[in-house]
């Protein structure tokens, strides 16, 4: 009996955390307390949305709430980027994890008819043009916000810290601009001192509200500009054989591309989109000129595969060219990386979710999408997991719903609380972790 009971309690004492949990109970409670403000939050920023790396007044509401809170700041981490980090006054465990939120609008004419509609405008391209969360980055950033609330106001229950980042940019680097906001927040330390161990981040999609969707490994495409330059040696339509002609050849190479897509990559486990979109070459219907430009979008779900098909495609390029007499210059431009869902962590975070979420809510197993996202970046660096809310209005079907970049695009207001109930949950189990 008596070392039945010793080893009890060594057992006990193994397996005991350093600290109580935070019941999910309560995290809900702390989120349902700060939902109207979230709501106000995000109608705020609807209604004065700006353009990527233009986040001026974005970041100063947000890094001006993040004080408020209590939480150390800082602003102008790939220039428009804000970081807060909230310390738990906890014994325990000294992890470091982060939560993301892009903030950046699109230049698009808001055709909602919401009260809180934007009538902002915006600088594209030299261009005045009308601007406006599109993407429902505002959402985003007022359930992160919600989340920080939340989490600053039971510090003393959690040990480690929690970085939050709000990133500029996320729609890719704006004309003239070497990269998007991910990649220069990266750059410039956004994910050291303290050194990040892993990051969640989350999208509102058309989808059921409050469900949560995704899948490890590979979840959003890889996006790559492909660029194709042939050149031949000009001649009369009529004497073909007199210099190179650069249009059959451009022909050939579409067909090539199309072909070694199709006929050498296993389509059930790595779906690849490759597509030629354009073409241009010639001026007068009896004049082969000199010179083919072609450029086209490759979406991937693999990285070494990519790596492999691209690396194919520039080869046969060459060689049908070379087929002809051209010359071929082939460059790849990565737009987005892949965004990788680490795979135990995919696991890992699967009944947490469901923690915030509810029975039957989440699904870790979704199929891939060929649109990118930023958060990619984040996830070459560290591990991390990128998930979908779905948006909808209720009584909408999502397949009928306006999409993401759509001018009628909005989120359903309900799923917000749950926004802030996954990032809540998915940090404090994280820090939790033994
Ligand atoms: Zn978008
Ligand atoms: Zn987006």
């Amino acid at each position: 009996m008596k070392s039945a009971a010793v080893l009890a309690v060594a057992l006990t004492l193994l397996s005991a955390p350093a600290f109580a949990q935070v019941p999910a109970a309560d995290v809900a409670t702390a989120a349902d307390g700060v939902e109207a403000q979230v709501i106000t939050w995000r109608r705020h920023l609807h209604a004065h949305p700006e353009l990527g790396f233009a986040e001026t007044q974005t970041a100063a509401f947000v890094a001006g709430h993040l004080r408020e809170m209590g939480m150390e700041v800082r602003e102008g981490v790939g220039k428009t980027g804000v970081i807060g980090v909230l310390r738990g006054t906890a014994e325990g465990p000294q992890r470091v994890v982060a939560l993301r939120a892009d903030m950046d609008a699109l230049p698009v004419l808001e055709a909602t008819g919401l009260p809180f509609a934007s009538t902002a405008t915006g600088t594209y391209q030299g261009q005045t043009v009308p601007v406006a969360h599109a993407c429902g980055h505002d959402a985003h950033i007022a359930m992160l916000l919600g989340a920080a609330k939340v989490l600053s106001g039971m510090k003393d229950r959690f040990s480690g810290t929690i970085v939050f980042v709000f990133q500029p940019a996320e729609e890719g680097a704006p004309p003239g601009e070497p990269m998007g906001g991910a990649r220069l927040m990266i750059e410039e330390g956004a994910l050291e001192n303290p050194k990040v161990e892993a990051i969640f981040g989350l999208h509102v999609v058309p989808g059921v509200a409050g469900t949560v969707f995704y899948r490890p490994q590979g979840f959003m495409a890889a996006s790559d500009r492909v660029d194709i330059v042939l050149k031949g040696r000009q001649t009369h339509g009529a004497w073909p054989w007199r210099g190179v002609d650069v249009i059959a050849t451009a022909s050939q190479v579409v067909q090539t591309i199309n072909t070694l897509t199709a006929r050498t990559i296993d389509p059930t486990t790595t779906p690849t989109v490759f597509t030629i979109a354009t073409v241009n070459a010639g001026v007068r219907y009896n004049i082969i000129p000199d010179e083919a430009v072609m450029s086209g979008t490759l979406r991937t779900f693999d990285v070494a595969q990519r790596d492999d098909l691209v690396r194919r495609a520039e080869a046969a390029v060459d060689h049908v060219a070379a087929t002809y007499g051209a010359t071929a210059e082939f460059s790849v431009r990565q737009n987005a990386a892949l965004v990788f869902n680490n795979e135990e962590l995919s696991a890992w975070l699967a009944p947490v979710l469901t923690e915030a979420a509810g029975e039957g809510k989440v699904n870790p197993a979704t199929p891939p999408t060929t649109v990118a996202e930023d958060f990619s970046y984040f996830q070459t660096e560290i591990p991390g997991v990128f998930y979908h809310l779905g948006g909808t209005a209720d009584g909408v079907d999502p397949a009928e719903a306006a999409p993401n970049h759509s001018p009628q695009f909005d989120v359903n207001e309900d799923v917000l609380v749950l926004g802030v109930r996954t990032h809540a949950l998915s940090a404090l189990r994280f820090l939790e972790r033994q």
